[in-house]
């Protein structure tokens, strides 16, 4: 029923700002807890236990409002918010809000995986909002808590917005 997940090449530039605007439009708060989202969306999140782990973290998107993220359970909590905005990623822009099933995982194409990743940073870590923090405090530390990402996702966003 899956059909494979394909790129949308849109750049990364636009793939940022779209994932910002759908963060807007959905009321997401940057450092705020993800799943009212995935909830909000029609989603659901499954966490696994290591010994039935048998894929990475993925998602599956059966229809529009209709998707799985699996997560593994002993990810811990920044790890799994950045997974599913990720995840969230593929569903917005590969399965186009449900218009295609897809299933991925990160065996999928290069091309897709980063497109996801993109998305991730821009909807965890909106630019205006990345910006105005780093003025208060460009620390990664500071910026790891006030938008709930790891220290090391700060410092790549500091990097691409060219802040570092
Ligand atoms: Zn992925």
């Amino acid at each position: 029923m899956f059909q494979q997940a394909r790129a949308c090449n849109l750049t990364k530039g636009d793939i940022d700002q779209l994932a910002s605007a759908l963060g807007e439009r959905l009321d997401y708060s940057p450092g705020t807890p993800i799943e009212p989202i995935v909830e909000k969306l029609g989603g659901e999140i499954r966490f696994r236990e290591l010994d039935e782990w048998l894929d990475d973290d993925s998602i599956e998107v059966y229809g529009p409002g209709q998707f799985r993220i699996f997560l593994l359970n002993v990810a811990g909590v920044l790890r799994n918010r950045f997974t599913i905005a990720h995840e969230l990623g593929h569903y917005f822009l590969h399965s186009r809000i449900g218009e295609v099933p897809i299933k991925v995982n990160r065996s999928g194409s290069d091309r897709v995986e980063w497109e996801a990743n993109w998305f991730a940073a821009g909807f965890l870590m909106p630019e205006q909002p990345f910006r105005e923090a780093v003025k208060r405090d460009s620390s990664p530390a500071y910026l790891s808590a006030v938008f709930m990402v790891s220290v090391e996702a700060a410092m790549v966003r500091k990097k691409v917005l060219g802040l570092a």
